[in-house]
């Protein structure tokens, strides 16, 4: 049975502040924009991180490790 993508309730939630994105809500293409780079998505990332717009892997696994994970 195919579900509805809930693209305002995702929107309303995302954590991204790039505020010119045409993707915002709609985590599947999100999700596949950034991984065609092997980037992830910004609500991934620490605030302080997130605003940086570096959504490289690098970038996620030292924003975490500074904050002890
Ligand atoms: S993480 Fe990237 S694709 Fe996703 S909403 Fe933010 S800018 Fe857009």
């Amino acid at each position: 049975m195919p579900r509805e993508c809930p693209t305002e309730r995702n929107r309303k939630d995302c954590t991204c502040t790039y505020a010119p994105c045409g993707r915002k809500g709609v985590c599947c293409e999100c999700l596949r924009f950034h991984w065609s780079s092997k980037e992830l998505p910004g609500c991934l990332f620490p605030p302080e991180a997130e605003r940086s717009f570096d959504r490289s892997l690098s970038a996620f696994i030292a924003a975490w490790q500074a904050k002890g994970y």
